[in-house]
């Protein structure tokens, strides 16, 4: 997606995406999948950060396949990576078949095999199939693949990879994994199958029984938590910076609140002899994706921010345009004093404070914020390939 925003001086946010940390993501997970191939996931415009973008540097790291959600996003992956192959989450959308032949685009079907099979039987169009094993979101059952497999339908058209999704795989501990993965192995064992995929980023590191002949990780190319520990101790490397620009630096008296409903009063500082904070009001909000459940209250903590490596706590509610958090503490901020703010920019998501405490925060995952980053930010990308 474009950024509305070119010129960053007209900008209230701006958004850094290290391509050369997408590259060495994709590296990692593609050696901790052993001999099996290392897909990318791509779908909702590459998790926020930019199919355009993301998926030259993934190929040129030596990515071959991907997925998307939907075909209109192929389409754009296709342009990117002319010689791919790109798979269609959704499956095969009824009068299509133009696309989905015209773009090279593989549906991963999931039950509307006959309708697949009518429109491009004649073209022997290659395909997906997906199974289900457990997750009963998407995805054939197993009595009517093995229906389909006994009527010989496929005998002419057998699906080029056969894949299932794990729904617990961030919980290593979680029975339904090793359930999945039972019957989804029983099932391939049965048939021939070309090639086979179930592992998501966190399949990846529920190790080797888990890869099959393709993984297909999201989340964790783009820098985000994939298994529980990994909140923790994330071994993928950060890929997105947010900052936002501070549009005003004030004092306010103990006892007022800070913005909308009122819901924080300004307490007394020992910096300031009890005088007053020192807070600093900041252009991103809501609308730019910075979740309103991130903000800060008299009876709960909201997320955190940081200037120069330092962390520095949000302040009232989240508007949307606006955000406002408490410097008094930070040991630089006579540095801001005067109009010594303006130019100064305060991180929301970056190397000071990881996308997945800022989604802690905000009562959800690393996933939701990332696709919901908005338009507004002025985009750079650094350290392509
Ligand atoms: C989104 C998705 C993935 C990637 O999942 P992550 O948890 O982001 O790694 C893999 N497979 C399917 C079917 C998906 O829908």
């Amino acid at each position: 997606m474009n950024s509305l925003s070119e010129n960053s001086d007209l900008a209230g946010g701006r958004l850094t995406v290290d391509l050369g940390a997408l590259a060495d993501n994709w590296q990692l997970l593609n050696q901790l999948s052993g001999s099996g191939e290392c897909s990318a996931v791509v779908k909702s415009d590459a998790y926020g950060i930019g199919i355009e973008q993301a998926v030259p540097t993934l190929w040129k790291a030596g990515c071959r396949t991907f997925f998307v959600a939907l075909p209109e996003e192929g389409i754009r992956v296709r342009k990117a990576a002319p010689d791919a192959i790109i798979y269609v989450l959704a499956g095969y959308l009824p009068r299509t078949l133009e696309i989905y032949r015209d773009h090279a685009l593989r549906p991963v079907i999931n039950d509307e095999i006959n309708s697949w099979i009518e429109a491009s039987g004649k073209d022997r169009l290659p395909y997906a199939i997906q199974l289900e094993t457990g997750m009963n979101r998407l995805g054939m059952s197993i009595s009517k693949f093995e229906a389909l497999q006994a009527s010989e339908v496929l005998a002419s058209c057998q699906p080029d990879l056969v894949i299932s999704h794990l729904a617990c795989a961030d919980s290593p501990n979680h029975p339904l994994n090793e359930m999945q993965r039972a019957e989804f192995q029983k099932t391939v064992d049965r048939y021939v199958c070309k090639n086979t995929s179930l592992a998501n980023s966190a399949g990846i590191f529920l190790g080797p029984d888990y890869h099959y002949d393709l993984v297909r990780p999201g989340i964790a190319l783009y820098g985000g938590a994939s298994a529980e520990d990994h909140l923790q101790n994330n071994p993928m490397r950060p890929v997105i910076c947010v900052e936002a620009r501070i549009l005003q630096v004030k004092s306010v008296l103990p006892g007022s609140s800070v913005g909308y409903g009122g819901v924080e009063t300004i307490r007394p500082s020992d910096r300031t002899a009890g005088r007053e904070r020192i807070l600093a009001t900041l252009s991103a909000g809501y609308s730019d994706g910075y979740l309103r459940s991130a903000g800060s209250s008299d009876t709960q903590s909201g997320a955190f921010a940081a200037w120069r490596g330092v962390r520095v706590p949000l302040i009232g509610r989240v508007s949307m345009d606006l955000v406002t958090v408490d410097m008094t503490d930070h040991p630089d901020i006579d540095q801001l004093m005067g109009d010594n703010w303006q130019d100064e920019w305060i991180e929301l998501i970056g190397p000071t404070v990881p996308l997945d405490e800022v989604a802690c925060s905000a009562k959800t995952i690393g996933y939701e914020l990332l696709t919901s980053l908005g338009t507004r930010y002025h985009r750079t990308y650094i350290n392509d390939l």
